[in-house]
């Protein structure tokens, strides 16, 4: 299981100073309920991708449970689930405010669209009010908007923990308990 977490750093700094975070405590297991304290279980790499031309290893906090033992990966809030380029990195070229690569941006705008009614509903609880378009592609680049402005890693990480699942996620994944 992925659960993410605000870790306060951009990309580069997180990977730089990975030993100093201070990881959030687990007094019940996210996956099978059990009153007992997760404990850390090392880490693994992954790449992240916040930009065209950087390519980071980034290392993954994990913590086991000592009931299930099923191990819980912590995901810095600036990466989405099964998806190396990171957040800011997607919400930012679907606006076109930085460059991506035609068939990546063609992927990661059928993902966002088929999403765009979960996101919107997930804007409206946190208070978003604004009438939007009727036009999907328009109205997405409002929803995009939205996200930016109400802090992207934040809106990522708050629609995760409600959703179980990524805002750019496929929808035809259903997440399955215990992972
Ligand atoms: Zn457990």
């Amino acid at each position: 299981m992925q659960v993410p977490v605000d870790v306060g750093m951009a990309p580069t700094e997180y990977v730089r100073r990975f030993e100093e975070v201070e990881w959030p405590v687990f007094d019940v297991c996210p996956i099978c309920g059990a009153h007992a304290r997760l404990q850390g279980h090392g880490s693994y790499s992954r790449n992240s991708l916040p930009d065209r031309e950087t390519e980071l290893v980034t290392p993954i906090h994990r913590l086991r449970c000592p009931v299930c033992h099923r191990t819980v990966s912590l995901l810095p809030s600036f990466l989405l689930p099964f998806f190396q380029h990171t957040a800011r990195f997607v919400v930012k070229s679907l606006l076109g405010k930085v460059k991506s690569y035609r068939e990546l941006l063609r992927f990661h705008w059928r993902r966002f669209l088929a999403n765009a009614n979960r996101v919107l509903a997930f804007l409206r609880d946190l208070d978003m009010r604004e009438r939007l378009p009727e036009d999907g592609k328009e109205r997405a680049m409002k929803l995009l908007g939205s996200i930016e402005t109400s802090g992207l890693e934040m809106f990522s990480m708050l629609f995760q923990k409600h959703y179980h699942r990524g805002f750019m996620a496929d929808s035809s994944y259903l997440p399955q308990k215990p992972e």
